[in-house]
């Protein structure tokens, strides 16, 4: 069984590496036995060196994911130092909040741009890669709000709205080219991106006890996900948004 799983040999380009779920993912993977190419506007120093500390190959890649512009030279850069991608994991995101009336254009520009435009040139980018070499997995994150509304947060409802939609579009164009294309939808993980949410006492209440499982997820929670999506045990799964939630979905 544990071939089903085995990610030796794979390079995985793993973008917002440095902290939180792209961290546990990039770690998970390596675990895996795969290379990293751990890619973000800050450094990813300690998941380079724990990575590493398991014995494989990674560098760190700044790029500033905000702008389409970052892509093509992040992509020639991974290709230049490791000479293939074989998991492309599209994690970097960002939120903003905000009642609807009072949203800004400028918020909705920066979480669009940043949580789908770059996300599907990423894929369009490392997907021309695959397709020529006839194989790889992408796995891009998405959210709770793939499926939900949600509540103060509309560019990211409808950018993780959007990742669900590519994933799927991405797995019908891509399928018979031997890449798969699937996404992650986390719960309430412990990350930066929700320390506001656990800050608030009235919010973190509300949300705890929606969670059947009773506690926030970790990071941690989402690695075996990515591995499973990222390995051919997952070679006929195309275009799953699979929940990783604690059961939130199913309440
Ligand atoms: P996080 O701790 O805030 O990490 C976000 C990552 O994205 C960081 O590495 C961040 O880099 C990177 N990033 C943001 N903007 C970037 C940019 N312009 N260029 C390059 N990298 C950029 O949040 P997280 O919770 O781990 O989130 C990871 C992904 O999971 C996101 O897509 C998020 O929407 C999704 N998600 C999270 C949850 C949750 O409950 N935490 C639930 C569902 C989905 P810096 O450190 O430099 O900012």
């Amino acid at each position: 069984m544990p071939g089903l799983f085995d990610l030796s040999g794979k390079v995985a380009l793993v973008t917002g590496a440095n902290t939180g779920i792209g961290q546990g993912i990039a770690l998970a993977l390596a675990e895996a036995g795969a290379d990293i190419a751990a890619a973000g506007r800050s450094a990813a120093t300690e998941t380079v060196d724990k990575v590493q500390a398991l014995g494989r190959k990674a560098e760190n890649f700044r790029a500033d994911l905000s702008s389409v512009a970052a892509v093509q030279p992040l992509v020639d850069a991974v290709l230049g130092e490791f000479g293939r991608i074989d998991v492309l994991v599209n994690n970097a995101g960002i939120i903003r909040r905000a009642d609807a009336v009072d949203f800004t254009e400028e918020d909705w520009d920066a979480v669009m741009d940043t949580n789908l435009k770059t996300l599907f040139f990423l894929c369009q980018s490392v997907g021309r890669h695959m397709i020529a070499r006839g194989s790889g997995k992408i796995v891009n994150i998405a959210s709770m709000l793939t499926f939900q509304g949600g509540i103060r947060v509309p560019s990211y409802t409808a950018s993780k709205s959007g990742v669900g939609g590519l994933t799927k579009l991405l797995a019908n164009e891509w399928a018979a080219e031997g890449v798969q294309v699937n996404a992650i939808a986390p719960g309430y993980i412990a990350t930066n991106n929700t320390a506001a949410l656990q800050g608030d006492e009235t919010r973190n209440r509300q949300i705890m006890e929606r969670i059947p499982a009773g506690r926030w997820g970790d990071p941690k929670d989402i690695g075996g996900a990515a591995v499973f999506l990222a390995s051919s045990a997952s070679d006929y799964v195309q275009g799953h948004i699979l929940a990783v939630d604690g059961g939130w979905l199913a309440r």
